[in-house]
């Protein structure tokens, strides 16, 4: 082995730490997760049941509990320490302790029990041997199948097994989820996001080989994951809480508490004390956050150790004084409040949020050796020191914790809200390469001969089928989690996408498409441009882009129109009905059932690598026209071209306001049709492109309120608004002729007022207008094509970096004239 695998194989991904924010909107583009039955857990009875069996489970622990708290308790009895001649130091330490013993000598074999036997004949044979009292580490069986249980769901775990041992299982593994989440019903969509979920990610897994103990320690994901772990387990133990539940009666004694009906009163009221904050913590756990718990709790017992070690020390000096004594005693309290409302309360749950269900079984055995050996050194250490140097060994736990909240701020990661797999997903970013050559290689491995199925159960089909599905989220920069190329062929074309999200952030997501219906196609993208319309859906948890360019990758059974290989582009629409009556007049562009961007097919965008799109709104691209002229085409192009076509004669003067993604090609389509073109626009340097684009004329109207004062030769027919600023249309009224239209274009909201007398007076029409009818659209990109209409435009690669820098550039508004993003720019 040499020294740079060696420190692969050391180094833990040192990642900043996570904090759910706007910057990570991870959380916010999950997918809903929420019970059918009934919202309320306990109205469901199979839910009920469900949390039954898990408090149950977890009230094993008072097993453990029992023998240390019994024997702190024992401490303060006189009887009891005259039997066994006074303990202290190392042989106080070896009775505490050898409770571990038992529970290390067993750390070898639970994971093999629980796997083989699997969880409840483990947690069967454990009470069994636990309850005849066989030796002390009987208990340690139900604790170590306790872990092993996420804490809503003892049976989604235990149905994992099962898929992962035999694969014909299935059934059984989804009747259970059904069982317990959906009192049966495995319908339910709640029950198939579960199981696809755990489905799809054994599958991951076992592709990925994640099933060996190396594992553990083979990805910088898992590195780090086994760090937490070890962590959170060892803090648990290490921080100074063993004295609180073993020692308490030695701290109480040297405060000068020495009557065994108080301490045994003080110990008691110290069990219910811990009950109360361990309950408080895991209850505000979904509010405040594992992360921050966990810190708080730390500084919170880091901050009163320092005032029981001052107190303490001050004590030495003035024996008997009472306040004194009683500010150790109300620190000791408040010490264990931090302790048990973080780090005790998270302990189970938070280890199973990090872990994922391919090591889970190992991990955990892990956490058994930390726990054993924690405890164990805890319990031996702590007398000894305590009888050897006194208060002054707070010192120690003052040090460990500063230790401990360094390497948890450090560390730790948020996992509220998130799913097992999205916590994942945090974790193994570390593992990932740069975006965009990642990307670009998984472009190219797209090219999939059909797309195939080999589902691993009917249900898992049929729904499937009906809305594809996401495999993985990932909003974070530069980060690409391809999976591995066998979900491509076994469950049909797989798509990376970027998608709005509620807080704004684009996110990258991976989505499998379900099988093509009979009229559909897919698009291997190629290219898509960006439209001032797709700020408007950025909060929205959609795939962006509505102006895109691709090849066709494979086409429905009825598909006629294109063929696999042409070159096709879409636009605003996806469907529209053909049989109301404007379909039948031939303006589908206002058809009221229209499927569009925005509103349906949410999950089917322009700025992805595979789009599923309907064969109707699909249309090839001229073959002299290159993918980026043709981008912008599909909505801006359309958009300006309509009103042109459809109301501009050879003879009309056109005024064209504003020269940006719409307006420099409506000058250039108004210009080869042949008619003057006048420019307005509010920007001197932009006179020179607007003459070249094929504008007669150009005016400046920046800082002018009348504007006949612009001394325009001649009044104009046609004005097509392209600028998205508010406009006050009443200052174009002494340019416009008599019967003079206004087509206001952009997609803007507010008021639109203009003077009620000059327009009755001069016969204005103020027209709305919407994108192009399909006929429109073809006969655009022909008229495109043959007289050479080109798009300005700004290219970014089609990576999360550039899908970003795109939508920045086009809100602050300094895009020239049109961003085109393309996966050919990746390499
Ligand atoms: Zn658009
Ligand atoms: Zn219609």
């Amino acid at each position: 082995m040499n020294a740079q695998v060696l420190w692969d194989l050391l180094s833990i991904p040192f990642l900043p730490p996570f904090r759910p924010s706007k910057q990570n909107s991870y959380l916010n583009a999950r997918i809903p997760w929420q019970n059918n039955v009934h919202r309320q857990w306990w109205r469901d009875h199979g839910m009920r049941k469900n949390v039954l069996s898990v408090v149950l489970l977890y009230s094993a622990n008072f097993q453990l509990g029992y023998d240390e708290t019994l024997f702190n308790s024992l401490l303060a009895l006189p009887v009891w320490n005259r039997t066994f001649n006074d303990p202290s130091g190392s042989r106080l330490g070896l009775m505490a302790a050898y409770v571990s013993f038992g529970h290390m000598l067993t750390v070898p074999v639970i994971h093999m029990l629980v796997d083989n036997l699997g969880r409840k004949r483990a947690i069967f044979l454990g009470c069994i041997i636990s309850t005849t009292g066989g030796f002390g580490s009987g208990n340690q069986y139900p604790n170590s199948g306790l872990c092993a249980l996420s804490t809503s769901s003892y049976t989604l775990d235990s149905s994992i097994q099962r898929i992962e041992h035999d694969q014909g299982k299935h059934d059984e593994a989804l009747r259970i989820l059904a069982k317990y989440h959906a009192n049966g019903n495995t319908e339910d969509e709640l029950v198939q996001q579960e199981f696809h979920e755990i489905a799809a990610h054994i599958q991951q897994d076992i592709d990925a080989g994640n099933v060996h103990w190396r594992n553990l320690l083979q990805s910088a994901g898992n590195r780090r994951r086994m760090l937490v772990l070890t962590l959170a387990v060892s803090g648990t133990l290490v921080l100074g809480s063993g004295i609180a539940r073993n020692y308490s009666t030695i701290v109480l004694k040297s405060i000068g508490i020495k009557d065994p009906a108080r301490i045994t009163a003080i110990n008691g009221g110290l069990g219910f004390w811990f009950t109360i904050w361990t309950s408080a913590g895991a209850l505000s756990a979904d509010k405040v956050g594992r992360r921050t718990l966990y810190l708080g709790s730390t500084i919170g017992m880091l901050l009163s150790l320092c005032v029981i070690t001052g107190l303490s020390a001050l004590f030495e000096t003035h024996t008997n004084n009472t306040p004194i004594a009683i500010g150790v005693l109300v620190s000791f309290f408040v010490f264990t409040a931090f302790h048990q409302a973080g780090w005790t309360a998270l302990y189970s749950l938070y280890l199973i949020e990090i872990l994922p269900f391919s090591i889970r079984g190992k991990a955990l055995n892990w956490t058994n050796f930390i726990q054993a050996s924690s405890v164990l050194s805890t319990n031996f250490l702590d007398p000894i020191a305590l009888n050897a140097i006194q208060w002054k060994y707070y010192l120690v736990f003052i040090g460990l914790e500063v230790v401990y909240l360094g390497l948890v701020w450090l560390f730790f990661v948020e996992t509220k809200g998130g799913t097992i797999e999205q916590a994942s997903i945090i974790f193994d970013r570390g593992n990932s390469k740069p975006a965009s050559p990642t990307v670009s290689e998984e472009h190219k491995d797209l090219a999939i001969p059909a797309i195939q199925r080999n589902s691993i159960n009917t249900n898992r089909q049929k729904i499937e089928r009906l809305y594809g599905r996401y495999m993985s989220v990932s909003s974070v920069r530069g980060c690409v989690r391809p999976s591995s190329s066998s979900w491509a062929t076994t469950m049909g074309l797989e798509s990376i996408q970027f998608c709005g999200s509620p807080c704004g952030e684009i996110v990258q997501k991976t989505f499998v498409h379900p099988e093509l219906a009979a009229d559909e196609v897919a698009v291997k993208v190629t290219h898509s441009g960006l439209c001032g319309t797709d700020l408007h859906f950025v909060t929205t948890d959609m795939v962006l882009g509505h102006e895109a360019i691709g090849i066709v990758h494979s086409i429905g059974s009825d598909v006629s129109a294109v063929k696999v290989g042409d070159r096709v582009g879409w636009g605003y629409p996806n469907w529209t009905c053909g049989k109301c009556e404007w379909c039948l007049r031939g303006e589908d562009n206002y058809c009221p059932n229209w499927k569009i961007y925005g509103l349906a097919d949410l999950e089917q965008g322009g700025l992805s690598s595979v789009s599923v799109r309907k064969e109707q709104w699909l249309f090839k691209i001229p073959e002299s026209m290159s993918s980026e002229d043709a981008a912008p085409l599909m909505c801006g192009g359309s958009t300006v071209w309509t009103p042109l076509v459809n109301h501009v004669k050879p003879y009309h003067r056109v005024g064209i306001v504003g020269i940006g993604g719409l307006g420099h090609l409506a000058i250039q389509f108004a210009a080869k049709m042949g008619v003057e073109v006048v420019v307005f626009s509010a920007t001197e340097s932009k006179r020179g492109e607007a003459l070249q684009l094929g504008a007669k004329e150009f005016y400046l109207t920046q800082n002018i309120d009348d504007y006949s004062a612009l001394g325009i030769t001649k009044q104009i027919d046609r004005l097509i608004i392209c600028t998205s600023a508010k406009l006050n249309l009443g200052l174009f009224y002494p340019i416009l002729n008599a019967q003079a239209m206004i087509f206001p274009l952009t997609a803007s909201d507010g008021e639109l007022t203009v003077p009620y007398f000059a327009t009755v007076r001069n016969g204005l029409h103020i027209s709305g207008s919407v994108i192009a009818t399909r006929f429109m659209q073809k006969k655009a990109l022909e008229f495109a094509a043959r007289n050479g209409v080109h798009v300005i435009v700004e290219r970014f690669p089609m990576t999360l970096d550039g899908v970003q820098a795109a939508m920045a550039r086009l809100r602050d508004g300094k895009m020239r004239y049109r961003a085109v993003l393309s996966w050919n720019n990746n390499d």
